[in-house]
């Protein structure tokens, strides 16, 4: 460690800063991990809420078309506004939710992660390796239409085609009365969450399982299945062979059993309802929200790396008012670790990719030594874990990097 010449980077990671708690963690991570050891470039930009209300929300674009130009990006949780957070910050608008700009302008499919160290048991013991959810972002149950029908109501569905033509289907003749739902997806959607599915596991080399309800839904279901398996074929099945994994498409219900009897280790594409509630499933059962990492990935192979919580309010407010926290910053750790290593990987960046392996290395090896944040400790089985803050954390990581290095 001695004579350390710090990692230069070639091409500019996208940096968007956040709000509160993860904002304070992101600056503690970047002076005490990152910039003692690598020549940090990125091009900053600040999502934090005063600054986005400042710049009527520009800013969130900028970043984002940023990505487009890059190719890898890595974010800090940020205040999604609701109508407290207006009057909290005297904001102009009630601005919208930064990942979902990010998301509509990166059309992207977002993979959650759980990191799983040693001294913390799943829920289900049997899951020793991590399993990744790739949740559909579009369509479905969210961008639903729906009506109630009273009794006596016949309900037809009506498509008017391009040249006028109609079709009529008969949905139900209501003898008494009842609720209707309109949902519908686009093959363009499927398309780009297949292709950033097949991608994300050849980049992970683990095996991709897809699930829908195909034998009850023959047609709408139907075709996820059929646009993955012909996109799997035509693209990607020499890949995967040569890779050594595999493409497995079965039924939710037996995807769900299996999921359950596996040891985990593969990734776990589901629609935008299956995939809602199969997160904080496999989430919960892993053990903490603030272990799960998440990236997004475009169908053009932009990256953006994130943790799954959010800002942590409570233990800012705690923060603010003088008191002690004992905040995880390990999700947050990894969406750097993730972003450098990716950008290492693109830019032929040896150095820039040990290092990132090595920084999560050493804050696994930290936790399972019994030094951890509070959420871990009150988890955690080893006999020796004690309960540290959340710079201190930082700086037991950096003890152990420092004899990695
Ligand atoms: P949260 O920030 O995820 O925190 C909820 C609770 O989970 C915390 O109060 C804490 O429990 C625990 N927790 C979460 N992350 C933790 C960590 N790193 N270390 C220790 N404990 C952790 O969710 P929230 O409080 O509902 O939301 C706060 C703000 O975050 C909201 O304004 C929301 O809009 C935003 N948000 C942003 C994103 C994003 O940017 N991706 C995602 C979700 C929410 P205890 O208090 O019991 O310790
Ligand atoms: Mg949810």
């Amino acid at each position: 460690m001695e004579n350390w010449t710090k990692i230069t980077m070639k091409t500019p990671l996208v940096e968007m800063d956040g709000d509160e708690m993860t904002r304070i963690i992101w600056k503690m991570i970047k002076d005490i991990l990152l910039t003692p050891y690598v020549d940090l470039n990125t091009e900053y930009y600040d999502l934090g809420l005063e600054h986005r209300d400042a710049t009527n929300d520009q800013v969130t674009i900028d970043s984002a078309l940023a990505t487009k130009k890059y190719g890898v990006a890595v974010k800090c949780a940020t205040i999604t506004a609701n109508a407290e957070r207006v009057t909290e910050y005297n904001l102009k608008e009630m601005w919208k939710s930064p990942n979902g700009t990010i998301r509509a302008i990166l059309d992207g499919t977002v993979f959650r992660t759980p990191i799983l160290v040693k001294g913390i048991t799943p829920f289900i013991p049997s899951w020793t390796k991590p399993i990744t959810i790739a949740r559909h972002a579009y369509g479905d149950v969210y961008k639903n239409v729906e009506a109630t029908v009273p009794a006596g109501a016949k309900a037809e569905l009506l498509i008017t085609k391009e040249d006028g033509s109609e079709e009529k289907i008969l949905i139900h003749e209501y003898k008494g009365a009842g609720v209707l739902q309109g949902l519908h997806n686009l093959d363009d959607s499927i398309e780009s969450f297949a292709h950033a599915c097949f991608q994300y596991a050849l980049d992970l080399k683990q095996d991709l399982w897809f699930a829908t309800k195909d034998t009850i839904s023959k047609k709408y279901d139907h075709r996820f299945k059929d646009i993955f398996q012909e996109i799997y074929d035509r693209d990607y099945k020499e890949k995967f062979e040569t890779a050594g994994i595999e493409y497995f498409y079965t039924l939710i219900d037996d995807a769900v059993a299996r999921v359950v009897r596996s040891e985990g280790g593969y990734i776990w594409a589901c629609k935008n309802y299956d995939g809602d509630v199969m997160s904080d499933m496999v989430a919960t059962a892993f053990g903490s929200l603030a272990m799960m990492t998440s990236v997004l990935v475009s169908p053009e192979g932009f990256y953006e790396y994130e943790a799954a919580h959010g800002t942590v309010q409570r233990h800012y407010y705690k923060h603010l008012k003088g008191g002690s926290t004992s905040t995880n910053s390990i999700a947050t750790l990894f969406a750097w670790t993730g972003a450098l290593r990716k950008r290492g990987e693109l830019d032929d960046n040896q150095s820039l990719v040990d290092f990132a392996n090595k920084l999560e290395k050493a804050s696994i090896d930290t936790i399972e030594n019994g030094i951890m944040t509070g959420d871990l400790a009150s988890m955690s089985n080893l006999p020796n874990a004690k309960t540290v803050g959340t710079e201190e954390f930082l700086l037991a990581v950096r003890d152990t990097l420092e004899t990695l290095l």
